[in-house]
């Protein structure tokens, strides 16, 4: 896959983006979120716009707060209600008295946006676009820039560094291809994504994503052909990963593929397995991907272990 990689960049500093935006990157590298993840100052008429806070740290906050200086923040949206990107909210919220705006649908237990959208509608000149896959309430973001050109604020959706984890239930594989589907015709000329840098000609990226997605559908299709898998024993014949967060992803998004297939009636799920197959370990996706931090993480991590152990075949003809 043609991913993009940047040096570290400066933290806490903004950086030009483009004309009328700039992005702070917050300071949680990680393996899942690269140099961390991405806060985009947006400046309009009336003032800036913060479109995701990012990660639960007072420094980055005052970090946003210090970037926009003497211009007014107006308001604060949110593409998705991952940690990585919402963390933040309720210090900036209490900073600067701002509603935020999200999809109409939060994914998170106990969370409403205080300005509900739904796909289509415009803040600050941007229009939503309903795009769940990566996390059920995902908005993307189509946006006219002073010169001229569309782009899109991608989110996690699409991101120039690496294709997006697909983590059931909030994750679904089928609404993500939908979704990769949707943009393939649409005619924004560059993305800026929740992670990693500035993306130019990404249909290209987004038919690759696709493909790369059809591909391990196959894989996934050939070796259920072949006999019932445990989900985290066929994650580990797949994909050969070592560090135990990939590895924990790679289970999650088997996952997704089979539970597409499920849902296309390609695919049945038996009853799980009592045990997992010796030397195969059942991992989740790192705190920045718990959609609940206030649900125990205990509990989180039985229930990854729970799917690790899901049993799928191939449906009878
Ligand atoms: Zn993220």
């Amino acid at each position: 896959m043609p991913f993009l990689t940047e040096p570290e960049p400066p933290r806490g500093t903004p950086l030009d983006v483009l004309p009328s935006i700039r992005r702070i990157v917050a300071r949680n590298p990680s393996v899942m979120t690269y140099q961390g993840t991405n806060t985009y100052l947006i400046s309009g008429a009336d003032g800036l716009t913060i479109l995701d806070p990012g990660p639960q740290d007072a420094q980055h906050v005052r970090d946003i707060l210090a970037a926009a200086g003497e211009v007014p923040i107006r308001r604060i949206v949110l593409t998705h209600t991952h940690g990585d990107h919402m963390g933040a909210l309720a210090d900036l919220q209490a900073a600067t008295g701002l509603p935020v705006h999200g999809y109409r649908i939060s994914g998170r237990a106990g969370f409403t946006a205080d300005i509900l959208l739904g796909d289509g509608d415009i803040v600050a000149g941007m229009g939503a676009l309903f795009t769940p896959g990566h996390a059920a309430d995902h908005l993307c973001f189509e946006y006219s820039l002073p010169d001229g050109p569309k782009i899109l604020f991608s989110g996690d959706h699409v991101m120039s560094w690496s294709s997006s984890i697909v983590s059931p239930p909030d994750g679904n594989m089928l609404h993500y291809y939908r979704s990769l589907e949707l943009l393939l015709g649409r005619d924004e000329v560059m993305y800026l994504g929740g992670h990693g840098p500035l993306l130019e000609q990404p249909r290209a990226l987004v038919a690759e994503l696709l493909a790369h997605r059809r591909y391990r559908e196959g894989e996934i299709f050939k070796q259920i052909e072949k006999k019932t898998w445990v989900v985290a024993e066929l994650a580990q014949h797949l994909y050969a990963k070592t560090d135990p967060y990939l590895k924990g992803a790679a289970q999650r998004n088997v996952l997704a593929h089979l539970l597409k297939l499920k849902d296309e009636g390609i695919a049945v799920e038996h009853a799980p397995a009592s045990a997992l197959p010796t030397g195969v370990e059942a991992l989740g996706p790192p705190p920045g991907l718990v959609i609940d931090e206030s649900a125990s993480k205990g509990g989180f991590m039985r229930e990854m272990r729970r799917d690790a152990l899901r049993r799928f075949g191939l449906a009878a003809c």
